[in-house]
């Protein structure tokens, strides 16, 4: 018989799983970011973008420090997600509408991320990992201050102007 899987399995499972996501998500903000009609929407998605970089930096210091390779695993979640944003983009091109779609599309991936390293953070502390909890804590508190600037952008002007 196998032996039995552990949460250490668990833990580098969803690290992967997030790695992969986060490194998605690298590739589609720019597009977000291009497709962004209000300026505002446009430079929050290319800040995050930055930011993003330094998740995927975050996450190989965690690989680093439980000794594995940082490697990904495919999240279907997250390529759901993401093609879902680009029927947005796809079918709301001339729309005053699309902003909407892109803060809905953005929000989305930010409350996947929130969940994922909310998760993680829990098991690292479960496994004594304190170090590791500090890169998670991190990233967590980048990922709910853009969810807040998104909700803001949305609420304060973008789903003002798609109702117009
Ligand atoms: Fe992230
Ligand atoms: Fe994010």
């Amino acid at each position: 018989m196998a032996d039995a899987k552990t949460l250490d399995d668990l833990f580098l499972d969803t690290l992967k799983d997030i790695y992969f996501a986060e490194k998605q998500i690298v590739k589609a903000l720019p597009k977000m970011a291009k497709a962004a009609t209000s300026s505002e929407l446009k430079a929050g998605f290319e800040k995050h973008l930055q930011e993003t970089q330094g998740h995927v930096d975050r996450l190989e210091q965690v690989f680093d420090l439980i000794g594995a390779p940082a490697r990904g695993k495919t999240c279907e979640a997250i390529l759901g997600i993401i093609e879902e944003a680009k029927e947005i983009m796809d079918e709301f091109k001339d729309s005053p509408a699309l902003d909407a779609g892109l803060v809905s599309s953005a929000q989305a991936v930010e409350h996947y991320e929130i969940a994922r390293y909310g998760t993680l953070k829990a098991w690292a502390n479960q496994l004594g990992r304190s170090n590791v909890v500090k890169l998670l804590e991190a990233t967590e508190q980048e990922e709910i201050a853009t969810d807040k600037k998104l909700t803001q952008l949305g609420v304060g002007q973008v789903n003002r102007r798609a109702a117009a």
